[in-house]
């Protein structure tokens, strides 16, 4: 494991000297340190990033890079369960999870290695417009130098969702993982260099979003920053990033509701209620942590929500059978923890809401479910990220449909039932950027990623994800020799 920084195609120990505490949350123990880089860092990174576009690389066309990210995607396979056991050591998460993170990492590269080659044709793309004197075509540029902030919960997959598309829209970038979680940011680095990646085109900056992230939004070479993580963060972020009119792409948090109406499948929809919250400890940025349930069926499905997540086995991630492992830190345990509480005072507890007895260690949690939970309540409408769920009861789609897009978030929602139809139109009408009938979180990497309202601006993934990182260019052509005049008409 690396604790340097990955800077310009080689390991840069940080200018200012500071490490950072790496933590496993299932022991509360520290297992690295990586460095803690600086304004300092980030500005040799930067400018390592504007060599690598003023070099080469900036003539490369999409099928050399394509030829880059299908090698990185083979390495992040062949070395998927050391990658993977890192990631449960650094961020909690029972171990099948992170494999399949991993590997939901290599399918990105690999699909922005087939988005790149297809940019070849996009090129020089005719537009048509209305007098045949004229032609106009579009140029792809790459958006430059670029900034990519992620967060803790998914750390290689986040990075690969921003690194892909930006690599391979021809940009070179600046990576800055979440201080939780550093160190599969630093494989990828590792890897880029194994395939030969040119220096400087992706550089990992390990540090604090106080200060690398904040400097890495401030920069004045940096053309366009990717952000995941918090709304307040994001805020910051943007705003920062407004002084240069620089451009913003931002994936922010949810508090996505699952509406049931009283004929779904009781069976499939425990099963996938109880993944839409509890899957990754519930840090999930789509988790459907509000339940918006048919009055009729509410006390069945609670009844057997309860006797589920009861059933659901706790522990260490790298422990055979685990379900559900620790959260992150410290810090997002104890926030949870106090959500838990506030909990208590404004809804009913039906489950959970305390540390495992079996575990003294590390920063477990019972899956949590409160019932009666009003609109008004502070764990109905704030984003928690843990493994706690909010019920609420409704009579009509109306009434479920308002509960539902009342909130200030608007990153995804599900519906339930089995009236095809209906399930349709609740959809359509959802506020939300992604939105799932009759299941919870499943994610392909093809379709569009985001949110409205206060989860996002902008989306990834798919083609979106490569316009992200994608300038267009009109290149506008008079195709005669014919004076055009416009000064004689009218
Ligand atoms: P966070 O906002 O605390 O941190 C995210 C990243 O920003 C980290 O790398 C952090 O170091 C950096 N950062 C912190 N302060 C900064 C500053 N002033 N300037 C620049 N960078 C700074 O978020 P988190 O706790 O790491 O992640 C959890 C949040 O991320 C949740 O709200 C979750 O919903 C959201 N999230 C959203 C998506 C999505 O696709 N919409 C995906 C995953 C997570």
């Amino acid at each position: 494991m690396q604790s340097k920084l990955f800077i310009g195609g080689k390991w840069a120990e940080p200018l200012e000297g500071g490490t950072l505490d790496v933590i496993n949350p299932a022991t509360e123990q520290v297992f690295h340190r990586c460095a803690a880089g600086t304004a300092a860092d980030v500005d040799a990174a930067v400018a390592a990033a504007k060599g690598a576009m003023a070099g080469p690389w900036s003539r490369t066309s999409g099928h050399d890079r394509a030829g880059y990210l299908r090698a990185i995607a083979a390495k992040i396979e062949e070395q998927k369960q050391a990658l993977a056991e890192i990631e449960v050591r650094d961020n909690g998460k029972p171990l099948p999870e992170a494999l399949w993170d991993v590997g939901d990492a290599a399918y990105c590269f690999n699909l922005y290695a087939t988005y790149a080659e297809e940019l070849d044709g996009r090129q020089g793309e005719i537009i048509g417009v209305p007098d045949d004197r004229f032609q106009s075509r579009v140029k792809y540029m790459p958006a430059g130098v670029t900034g990519l902030i992620v967060p803790w919960n998914y750390p290689l997959l986040m990075a690969a969702w921003k690194v892909a598309p930006a690599i391979a829209a021809g940009c070179a970038v600046v990576l800055k993982p979440s201080e939780y979680t550093p160190l599969t940011a630093l494989e990828l680095g590792r890897i880029a260099a194994e395939v030969g990646l040119p220096d400087g085109v992706l550089n990992v900056v390990t540090g604090y979003g106080g200060t690398a992230g904040a400097r890495l939004s401030a920069h004045p070479d940096v053309r366009k920053l990717a952000f995941t993580g918090s709304v307040p963060t994001g805020i910051a972020v943007a705003s920062v990033a407004a002084r240069d009119v620089k451009s913003v792409s931002l994936e922010l948090g949810g508090k996505s509701p699952i509406v049931v109406f009283d004929d779904a499948d009781i069976e499939h929809t425990v099963e996938w209620v109880m993944f839409g919250i509890f899957w990754n400890q519930g840090q999930v940025c789509s988790a459907t942590s509000r339940m918006i349930v048919e009055k009729g069926i509410a006390p069945k499905l609670i009844g057997r929500l309860s006797e589920e997540a009861k059933k659901i086995t706790i522990g260490d991630g790298m422990t055979p059978g685990t379900l559900l492992g620790p959260l992150v830190s410290k810090i997002q345990y104890d926030k949870v923890l106090n959500y838990i509480e506030v909990g208590k005072k404004e809804a009913t507890l039906i489950t959970g809401g305390a540390r495992p007895s079996h575990l003294n260690e590390g920063y477990f949690l019972e899956p949590t479910i409160f019932a009666d939970v009003r609109p008004s309540a502070r764990i109905w409408k704030e984003e928690i990220f843990g493994p706690v769920l909010a019920v609420s009861t409704f009579e009509t789609e109306d009434e479920a449909l308002r509960l539902a897009n009342d909130s200030e978030f608007g990153l995804a929602a599900a519906v339930m039932s089995q009236d095809i139809k209906r399930a349709e139109r609740v959809a359509d009408a959802f506020e939300a950027g992604v939105v799932w009938i009759n299941c919870s979180q499943p994610n392909f990497l093809e379709p569009p990623w985001g949110g409205v309202k206060k989860s996002g601006i902008g989306r990834e993934l798919g083609t979106w994800g490569l316009n992200n990182f994608l300038e267009p260019k009109q290149i506008t052509r008079y195709l005669t020799r014919d004076p055009w005049g416009w000064y004689l008409k009218g």
